[in-house]
């Protein structure tokens, strides 16, 4: 198997030009079709000579995810179902950030999938439905991000119910890995694409613009501590009790709250900086104003905000969301216990955004033994 480039980083691509006999200064050319004009091959590398370009094909995958569907919310969020090389499907959701606005300086939000199906198998969760197929490679990560890049600049992203507008300076400010699968049971593949993501000679996007979110796995969460790379850290709560969360989150049975709070407290003190718990609303499993109460205990012990969000209903699942009503009674509560807290009310809800899916609609109608129900 040839190295796939994008899971390479500027040094490496370097090195196994240099070990060819090549002048490093071609890494930093072939680098910048890739990042900066998003190349979608070595041909469209057109200030590199045809032997250099043949060559580079010889030895490098270049290799792009393949579009199968997208799907567009009226609230202007857009989803995309790619095809990986194995016929594997991932999704990646692009979150405008003044939804309804035309402006071309709109800043975006890509959430991108860490892996095919996911493992954790949280009940109210469309993603692990179908269970765990593989990790995503580094370069299956970044190229999520560069096909929303690609798309941007040469087809146009679609604003509300416009038609899709090209826009040569189309750019991604946020990144938030919140899509399929966990991306800490997938460290050192996530680790090497945010540092792709991150870097000034790939995709340039600021380390505090990106966000990575797990169902708590505490051991990950205090390795990422030690990383010198400053990215947001969110914890998908959802209970704050060994009760409601072994309910819900089969990850708890194995690492309850006990255990993940203490991973939290030394993710903190180590980082000293902010995380952002999740927490869905979902109807009379964790929507109790008590359980408000104990959630502002925690968040307010850990110094963590809190993101409150009303459940999306997925398909074949019994979750309901709580009244509109009932969301904002929790979030007051919340916010009177002096914490920082958001309701957000979740964007894509009419194109199915939730996690998984999209890929799990479209799995249904190709494959009939994909479960209508967990
Ligand atoms: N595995 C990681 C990241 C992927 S999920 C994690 O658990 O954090 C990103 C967020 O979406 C998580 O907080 C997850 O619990 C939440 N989520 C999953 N399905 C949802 C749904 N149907 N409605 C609302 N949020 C959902």
């Amino acid at each position: 198997m040839k190295p796939d480039l994008k899971s390479l980083t500027q040094d490496e691509v370097a090195r196994l030009l240099i070990k060819q006999g090549h002048p490093a200064y071609r890494s930093t050319q072939v680098i910048q079709w890739t990042y900066e004009r998003a190349a979608e091959s070595f041909d469209a590398m057109s200030n590199l000579s045809l032997p250099l370009r043949q060559w580079l094909a010889a030895e490098f995958d270049l290799w792009t995810v393949k579009e199968l569907r997208e799907q567009h919310s009226t609230d202007t969020t857009e989803k995309f179902l790619w095809q990986l090389r194995d016929g594997q499907l991932v999704e990646t959701v692009l979150i405008p950030a003044t939804p309804g606005l035309t402006s071309r300086s709109d800043r975006h939000t890509v959430c991108v999938s860490t892996q095919v199906g996911c493992a954790y198998g949280c009940k109210f969760c469309a993603s692990g439905l179908n269970g765990f197929r593989r990790n995503l490679t580094t370069g299956e990560i970044v190229d999520q991000v560069l096909a929303i890049v690609r798309m941007g600049r040469t087809a146009g992203i679609r604003v509300g119910d416009a038609p899709p507008k090209p826009d040569p300076e189309f750019r991604v400010q946020n990144i938030v890995v919140m899509g399929m699968g966990e991306p800490l049971a997938n460290y050192d593949n996530l680790m090497k694409a945010l540092k792709i993501i991150n870097a000034p000679w790939g995709l340039n996007i600021g380390s505090r613009k990106i966000t990575v979110s797990t169902c708590g796995l505490p051991d990950q969460i205090k390795k990422l501590a030690t990383e010198p790379l400053q990215i947001r850290l969110a914890v998908s709560l959802h209970g704050t009790n060994d009760k409601i969360r072994d309910q819900i989150m089969p990850v708890n049975r194995k690492h309850p709250v006990g255990e993940l709070v203490e991973a939290c407290e030394y993710y903190a003190k180590t980082k000293g900086r902010m995380m952002t718990f999740e927490y869905i609303l979902i109807e009379g499993v964790n929507d109790d104003l008590n359980l408000a109460d104990q959630l502002s205990a925690m968040a307010r012990r850990l110094h963590a905000k809190v993101n409150l969000i009303p459940y999306n209903p997925v398909e074949g699942l019994r979750w309901q969301r709580p009244s509109m009503d009932r969301c904002h009674a929790f979030a007051a509560r919340v916010k009177s216990r002096g914490v920082a807290a958001t309701l957000r009310i979740e964007k894509g809800g009419d194109i199915g955004a939730a996690c998984g899916q999209l890929r799990l609609q479209t799995m249904r109608k190709t494959s009939p033994d994909v479960p209508a129900e967990s």
